[in-house]
């Protein structure tokens, strides 16, 4: 008889809910995270969309550490000397269910952690799961250190650069033009200076904020910044293969650049760095996902890939959060039928297949090729709209030209048959 009926490897936001839906089901289960407490070794942006976790725990916004509701949307297009922004609010933002919020790991994952121990899960924390106990192709466990802990079934939440995926079902090593790095300082400042620079309503309220163009030296990119109640998250991911073949800086110095950006100095101005992390974002999503059952186990988050970055929302922890409910629901059923096979894990495909899970994951699967094809999103663009705003804004006492005449070089410039078929392409892959 195995020690357990579930053993559920990783305590991000797939594992800790796999896990609560496990115990909540009656099952035995252990979940085994390398960090010495949930959250410890994890990083977002971040915000997370909320309808998932509504679906989980229905009270959540009354009990989970929550730093700020998103009011404000913003997306800029960032020229070395420039930046264009574009500010969306909407009352529809704020609806629950299509609202999201900026969180920390660290709190979040260790609520999220608390919610399963509430249901009965037990946490071994601080000890990596080193290899999968296989008999044949079937997984029986894991074996950690010197100890070796059985299950009827092994759920792998370990996210990102998962070795036990390859193990478990064979997964392959993602191409580096498929992963990009992220890098995020944690800057505190007073919640009332956050509110006023981001023009927040209130301290409860602040904004996700993504910057393409110079945030990345204009390589593929971007850079990222959400207000929490008292401190600003402020960073940058890269594509991996870009930032090697033809990357301008370093992605540190991206970072620190940023920081001096006139469009971002004021807003951090006087803030504390409290914390640097890095991480790892897949962004290959179903293009480059593994197969989600082998014979005793699953894959849920982003050990199966499932993330997006579409340059105007970055996704991965309400699709990790779907999928951990989904796996734990799955996974519980199997047992309670006795056969936690593959073929007995089926329910766990067919339920992310009717979920949004899959449906957006496949929605966007076009845009990973997309993205990597334009470079004038990153280099060109920006420029672009920095000299039309510069002929709109800058008034210097020389005769005015119509304003066609003015914007049809710049944009000629740039390709009309490139503009075309950027839009066109994106049109496609959106
Ligand atoms: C810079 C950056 C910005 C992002 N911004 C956003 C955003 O704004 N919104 C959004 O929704 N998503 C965002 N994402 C993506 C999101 O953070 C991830 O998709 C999400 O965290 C995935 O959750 P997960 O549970 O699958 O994996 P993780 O949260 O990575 O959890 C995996 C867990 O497994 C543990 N683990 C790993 N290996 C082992 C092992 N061998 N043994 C034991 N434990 C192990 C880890 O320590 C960790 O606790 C961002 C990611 C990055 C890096």
């Amino acid at each position: 008889m195995a020690d357990f009926d579930a053993i559920v490897v990783g305590a991000g936001c797939a594992g800790s809910v796999a896990a609560y839906e496990l115990a909540k089901a009656g099952k035995s289960v252990l979940v085994v995270e390398r960090g010495n407490y949930a959250g410890a070794k994890n990083m977002t942006g971040g915000r997370i969309y909320s309808h998932a976790l509504k679906e989980v725990f229905p009270d959540f916004e009354q009990q989970a550490p929550l730093e700020r509701r998103i009011t404000h949307e913003r997306i800029s297009l960032m020229a070395p000397d420039a930046n264009f922004t574009v500010d969306f609010m909407s009352d529809a933002m704020n609806v629950p269910g299509q609202d999201s919020y900026s969180v920390l790991r660290g709190p979040f994952d260790q609520w999220l952690a608390e919610q399963a121990e509430d249901a009965g899960a037990e946490f071994i924390c601080g000890i990596p799961v080193e290899e999968l106990v296989m008999e044949g192709s079937r997984v029986r466990g894991v074996r950690a250190g010197e100890d070796e802990i059985t299950a009827d079934v092994v759920l792998l939440c370990d996210g990102v650069n998962s070795l036990l995926a390859e193990q478990a079902v064979g997964a392959a090593r993602p191409p580096a033009s498929q992963i990009a790095v992220g890098i995020k300082q944690t800057i505190e400042l007073p919640a009332s200076v956050i509110t006023d620079r981001v023009l927040a309503g209130s301290d409860d309220e602040g904004a996700a904020w993504l910057f393409a163009g110079d945030a990345t030296k204009g390589s593929f990119g971007g850079g990222f910044m959400y207000t929490n109640r008292d401190s600003i998250s402020l960073g940058i991911v890269a594509g991996i293969e870009a930032t090697m073949t033809h990357g301008k800086a370093p992605v540190y110095q991206m970072l620190e650049d940023l920081k001096h950006h006139p469009a971002v100095a004021p807003l951090i101005r006087g803030g504390k760095v409290v914390e640097h992390s890095g991480h790892m974002v897949p962004e290959g999503g179903v293009n480059i996902m593994p197969a989600l059952t082998g014979d005793g186990v699953l894959l849920a988050g982003e050990s199966a890939m499932m993330c997006v970055n579409l340059g105007y929302q970055v996704r991965g922890m309400d699709f990790a959060v779907a999928a951990g409910m989904h796996a734990g629901r799955e996974a519980a059923r199997a047992l309670d039928a006795g056969d936690t096979s593959k073929a007995g894990l089926a329910g766990y495909v067919a339920a992310l297949e009717d979920s949004f899970v899959m449906k957006d994951l496949r929605q966007f699967q076009k845009v990973p090729a997309f993205m990597e094809g334009l470079d004038r999103m990153f280099c060109g663009y920006p420029e672009m709209i920095r000299d039309m705003m510069n002929k709109m804004f800058v008034v210097d006492g020389s005769p005015v030209e119509p304003m066609r005449k003015q914007m049809m070089p710049i944009v000629k410039g740039m390709g009309m048959m490139n503009l075309f078929k950027d839009v066109r392409g994106a049109m496609k892959a959106l």
